[in-house]
């Protein structure tokens, strides 16, 4: 399978080179040159696979034979090694929940997928040693250090937002060690993606190091998420008209939705909820994409003001409003709504959300209102111990603290502070 740039149509490379690169020349993102439709008795039979049989099944052609089967499916068997239950919530809504790998977040798929298909192809030994570079507005650098931890050949730097990022996210990023480096950074998650993709285009750093990005713009981030979608369907498939309602941030997630939808899972609507950092909501209100510096929520792993996958659902539509707006809804909401919803669904239904969780629910509550023909779904994308005091305090009791959280609670901090581009730079090049 080969990939493009969505920058330049002729420039064209291997899966091995788009996860080593990241970025296509001129920070452009990659896209899978085909998507092929996976036949029907596929979806039909999914009930009688495996959760790595059908990943491997889903998957398979994004990356033909350049990692053999054998590897393939052992970095599956390690990347899918907990649950992704669907709970119901109600007659109409039910979560799909992301949140059972080692860091509580929908992004330790990604990440070990990533790290697992990375890992391999460093251990080929053509590539030499290699650095992950990587901004993080909360579970990414907490996912993406879990998931690297120990692979040989690659180190990996992690640029967080002082002060924006939860006290458990924090120590996730921080307190591992090894190969793992957390650089604090004095601004905000934009600043540090901008950090990011300027360090991408820099010459004397790429002289230094062999730079890749684990942000959901790396298609072996991105392209994994799709899994989620078709372990919900293999419990859903009895529902006629299914809706997803996706807490969006760098819209990865989303986008990977759609494209399972691509390939023929039968899945009737998106939702993209939004908190206040809303770009789509209002592209979809206005045909007019307007990028704004984020604001600060209570739900930061969204708080995104640009978001950069968002191009690739353009794509995968054509660039057509009309198609994409049919089968696309988007919401936004404040952090009161997000507040008073975490606290109704506690009081109505005795379930906790954390607060993207909660986002998503009033995105498919909204949509549901409107089109009661519909099964709904969100997706719960971190466990609610990862906001500890914004969902105590909202349903004024105390939530259970797991111990793979507790021991991250117990380990050291260790970062570098930064304030500019000139710092990274030094630290990278050094
Ligand atoms: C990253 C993240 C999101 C947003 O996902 P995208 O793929 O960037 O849209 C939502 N919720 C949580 C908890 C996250 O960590």
């Amino acid at each position: 399978m080969k990939y493009f740039s969505l920058n330049d149509k002729n420039h064209k490379v291997s899966f091995e080179e788009a996860v080593v690169r990241g970025l296509a020349p001129g920070k452009a993102l990659y896209f899978p040159e085909k998507i092929g439709a996976l036949p029907k008795e596929f979806f039909q039979n999914l009930d009688k696979l495996s959760k790595e049989e059908i990943a491997y099944e889903a998957i398979k052609q994004f990356i033909d034979d350049e990692i053999d089967d054998d590897s393939l499916q052992q970095i599956l068997k390690k990347t899918l090694d907990f649950d992704f239950p669907v709970v119901p919530i109600s007659d109409k809504i039910g979560t799909l929940e992301l949140f059972h790998g080692p860091t509580l977040a929908f992004k330790d798929v990604g990440a070990g997928f990533m790290a697992g298909c990375l890992g391999h192809f460093v251990k080929k030994g053509a590539l030499g040693k290699i650095t992950v570079l990587v901004a993080t507005s909360g579970d990414t650098g907490g996912a993406v250090a879990n998931g690297f931890l120990g692979v040989e050949g690659i180190d990996v730097v992690i640029l967080y937002p002082k002060g924006k990022v939860s006290e458990i996210q924090e120590k996730q990023l921080t307190t591992l060690g090894q190969n793992i480096t957390a650089l604090e950074v004095n601004g905000n998650f934009d600043d540090c993606q901008d950090m990011v993709k300027k360090a991408f285009s820099d010459s004397e750093i790429s002289e230094k190091r062999q730079l890749t990005s684990a942000n959901s713009i790396n298609v072996a981030r991105w392209l994994p998420q799709m899994f989620y979608y078709f372990f919900a369907y293999k419990e859903l498939a009895e529902k006629d008209m299914l809706a997803f309602s996706v807490p969006s941030g760098n819209f990865g997630n989303i986008c990977a939705g759609m494209l399972a939808k691509k390939m023929g899972l039968p899945i009737a609507h998106f939702i993209a909820s939004n908190n206040e950092n809303n770009v789509v909501t209002r592209y979809l209100e206005s045909r007019k994409y307007h990028p704004e510096p984020s604001v600060p929520t209570i739900s930061n792993a969204m708080d995104v003001g640009n978001p950069s996958n968002f191009i690739r659902i353009l794509e995968l539509f054509n660039h057509e409003f009309k198609p994409l707006s049919k089968q696309l809804s988007s919401f936004s909401y404040s952090d009161n709504q997000t507040r008073n919803a975490i606290k109704e669904v506690k009081d109505k239904h005795n379930y906790v959300m954390d607060p993207h969780g909660a986002v998503g629910y009033l995105g498919l509550q909204e949509f549901l209102s409107e089109n009661p023909e519909y099964y709904g779904v969100f997706l719960e994308t971190a466990h609610p111990v990862k906001f500890l005091e914004t969902v105590e305090g909202v349903i004024g009791a105390k939530v259970e603290i797991p111990v793979s959280i507790k021991d991250a609670m117990n380990r050291q901090k260790k970062s570098i502070e930064i304030s500019d581009y000139s710092e990274l730079k030094e630290y990278l090049i050094q």
